[in-house]
């Protein structure tokens, strides 16, 4: 009987630990400051790199490890998890969603299974029951397989936060702030003020154009005037490097975000079509930066429909 048992808890191990399938990129976690870690993703689109193209941190606190965001696939967030490990053997007690988008996501399960709770923005609710979620991880099965496959499924949060939040673990203070629906259905922040780190997620795109898509464009322009305030000295992107010099990682999507709204805004008040405003534009100042040519005129478009709505 007893060897039984032994030999399916054996088993039960060895299925568990080749539950998910070692990613070939190379995923590796960098010290900022005291406790707070990030692992840099690469730049590129939503399926290169095996999905690994979104950035996620760590804060770990005599109590437990505090996540933020979970990366693109479980195969990522698992080699995250065996970085983590590398550090320590406390629990990982809670992961902070930044907000519900397929590349900062699918990998929650692996963290769930550890038994972290999972703390999400409101507005998370909106994308899980929309048609948009269910659809997106079914293509996401084949354009990202095996990283994405049958056994990857969406994390329902345990916690939705709605306001600026305060919080605690160990000896580090947390504050989640909230900014509504900005670049998604729901996005926020997390700043751990013992070591002035802030994980921003995708309210800021370093080093590439930002993807505006649905976004409320004015209040992400407002939201980032209130993070430019907060007081911090390392910054953690939703994408792109991580850096000591909290404005200028924020640079390029705040003067980005701002051209978009005062060149189209022209346009729109002048009944301009999109087309003729489009080719007018002098994008001189953008043009150099990656992802400009796949990112830009969709943008634009948005903005500019966006725009034709609010200023009616
Ligand atoms: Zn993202």
């Amino acid at each position: 009987m007893k060897k039984i048992t032994l030999l399916f808890s054996l088993l039960f191990w060895f299925t568990h630990v080749n539950a998910y399938e070692k990613p070939s990129v190379e995923v590796v976690a960098e010290n900022l400051n005291g406790d707070a870690y990030y692992i840099p993703g690469l730049s590129g689109a939503a399926t290169e790199y095996e999905g690994f193209i979104s950035n996620a941190g760590f804060v770990i606190t005599t109590e437990g490890v505090v996540v933020f965001d979970s990366l693109g696939t479980p195969s990522l967030a698992n080699a995250m998890l065996k970085e983590i490990r590398k550090i320590t053997d406390k629990p990982i007690k809670l992961v902070i969603a930044s907000h519900y988008h397929a590349d900062h996501i699918y990998g929650l399960q692996v963290f769930k299974e550890q038994g972290a709770k999972i703390w999400a923005p409101k507005g998370t609710w909106d994308y899980l029951d929309s048609e948009a979620a269910p659809n997106l991880l079914n293509a996401r099965r084949i354009s990202l397989y095996p990283w994405v496959d049958n056994k990857t499924y969406l994390v329902e949060p345990d916690r939705i936060i709605d306001q600026d939040t305060p919080f605690a673990l160990g000896e580090h203070q947390f504050l989640l702030t909230y900014f509504g629906k900005v670049h998604s259905e729901g996005d926020m922040s997390l700043l751990s003020i013992n070591d002035q780190t802030l994980y921003s997620g995708d309210i800021i795109f370093e080093g590439r154009i930002p993807f505006v898509g649905d976004a409320d464009i004015i209040k992400w322009s407002k939201t980032l005037d209130r993070v430019r305030n907060i007081e911090m000295e390392y910054f953690v992107p939703g994408h792109g490097m991580a850096s000591d010099q909290p404005q200028e990682t924020m640079d390029l999507t705040y003067r980005y975000l701002n051209f978009l709204i005062e060149q189209l805004s022209l346009a729109v008040d002048d009944m301009t079509p999109f087309d003729e405003a489009y080719a007018a534009i002098d994008w001189l100042e953008f043009e150099d930066e990656p992802a400009f040519e796949a990112a830009n005129r969709k943008n634009a478009y948005a903005v500019y429909l966006y725009l034709e709505r609010v200023m009616d």
